[in-house]
C-alpha cells in the first residue's frame, strides 16, 4: 500500500526522524513502540502531511506525495488518522460529525452518508447515540465515535496516535475491541501504542522507534520474545 523510503524530518537542527524505511503491505496491522520523544508521533503525522517531511519519498500506488503537484487532499482521503484526544467537533451531533466529511469530500448526499455512518455506528457498538453531542459521551464513546468517523471516509488505512492513552482503564477495552475487530476484518493499521497486549496479540508486525530510525522491525514474537538488539531488550524489559 505504501512504501516509504529514507524518510526524514527536522525541528530546525534537531533531526527528529532521520532515516525512517518501511514498506506497508494490505491488511497489515503495525504496531509502533518505542520510548518517549523518539518520533513515533512525527511519524504518523508525516505519513498524512499534518507535517512536511524534510526529506525521502513516501509511494503509494506509485505516486510520490512529497512532489511538489502531488494530490494532497487525495493522498489524505486514502489515510484516516485517530487522535489520542479524539478531535471530534463538539457543536455537531454524532451522527454529523460522521457525515461531515463524505458530504463535503466523497460528494455523497445526506441520505448516503447518514446510511453508512449509522451502519459503522452499529460497528462500534454505539448505534443508540446517534443523535448525542459529543460533550455526552465517556471518552471510549467518543474513541469509538473518532474511528467510525475516520472509516466513514473509506480510507485504505488507518493510522493510530496512541488512540487509548486519554482514557480510563475500563474504557481501554472497548476501543480496542473495535481496532482488534478491525484488524481481523482486514484493515490495514498503523499503530502508536503502549498497550503491549495489542501489539503482542493483534498486530502482524511491530516498529521499535530509537534515535529518529526504525532501530528493529519483526513479528511481535521477534520483537518481544526474543529481540536481537541491546535497546529493544531494556526497552521491552522495562514495559515488563
Ligand atoms: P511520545 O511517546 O511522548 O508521544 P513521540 O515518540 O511521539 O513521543 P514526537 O512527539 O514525535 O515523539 O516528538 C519527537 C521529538 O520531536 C520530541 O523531542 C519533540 O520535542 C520534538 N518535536 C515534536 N514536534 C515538534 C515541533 N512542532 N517543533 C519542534 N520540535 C518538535
Ligand atoms: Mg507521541
Amino acid at each position: 500500500v505504501i512504501s516509504i523510503a529514507h524518510m526524514k524530518k527536522s525541528y530546525g537542527t534537531f533531526d527528529v526522524l532521520r532515516d525512517i524505511n518501511l514498506d506497508v503491505h494490505r491488511g497489515e496491522v503495525i504496531s509502533v513502540i518505542g520510548p518517549s520523544g523518539t518520533g513515533k508521533s512525527t511519524f504518523l503525522r508525516c505519513l498524512n502531511l499534518l507535517e512536511q517531511p524534510t526529506g525521502g519519498s513516501i509511494l503509494i500506488g506509485g505516486n510520490d506525495i512529497l512532489e511538489r503537484n502531488a494530490d494532497v487532499p487525495l493522498l489524505r482521503r486514502r489515510m484516516g488518522m485517530v487522535f489520542q484526544s479524539f478531535n471530534l467537533f463538539n457543536g455537531m451531533s454524532v451522527l454529523d460529525n460522521i457525515c461531515l466529511a463524505p458530504m463535503q469530500l466523497l460528494g455523497k448526499t445526506r441520505e448516503e452518508a447518514e446510511k453508512r455512518a449509522q451502519q459503522l455506528l452499529e460497528m462500534v457498538g454505539l448505534a443508540e447515540r446517534a443523535t448525542a453531542m459529543p460533550e455526552q459521551l465517556s471518552g471510549g464513546q467518543k474513541q469509538r465515535v473518532a474511528i467510525a468517523r475516520a472509516l466513514a471516509m473509506e480510507p485504505e488505512i488507518l493510522l493510530f496516535d496512541e488512540p487509548t492513552s486519554a482514557l480510563d482503564p475500563t474504557m481501554v477495552s472497548e476501543v480496542l475491541g473495535v481496532m482488534t475487530k478491525l484488524a481481523r476484518e482486514g484493515m490495514t493499521m498503523i499503530v502508536v501504542t503502549h498497550e503491549m497486549r495489542f501489539a503482542r496479540q493483534v498486530s502482524s508486525r511491530v516498529l521499535f522507534f530509537a534515535d529518529g530510525v526504525i532501530y528493529e522491525d519483526g513479528t511481535p514474537d521477534q520483537l518481544f520474545d526474543h529481540p536481537q538488539r541491546e535497546r529493544t531488550r531494556q526497552f521491552i524489559q522495562q514495559i515488563h
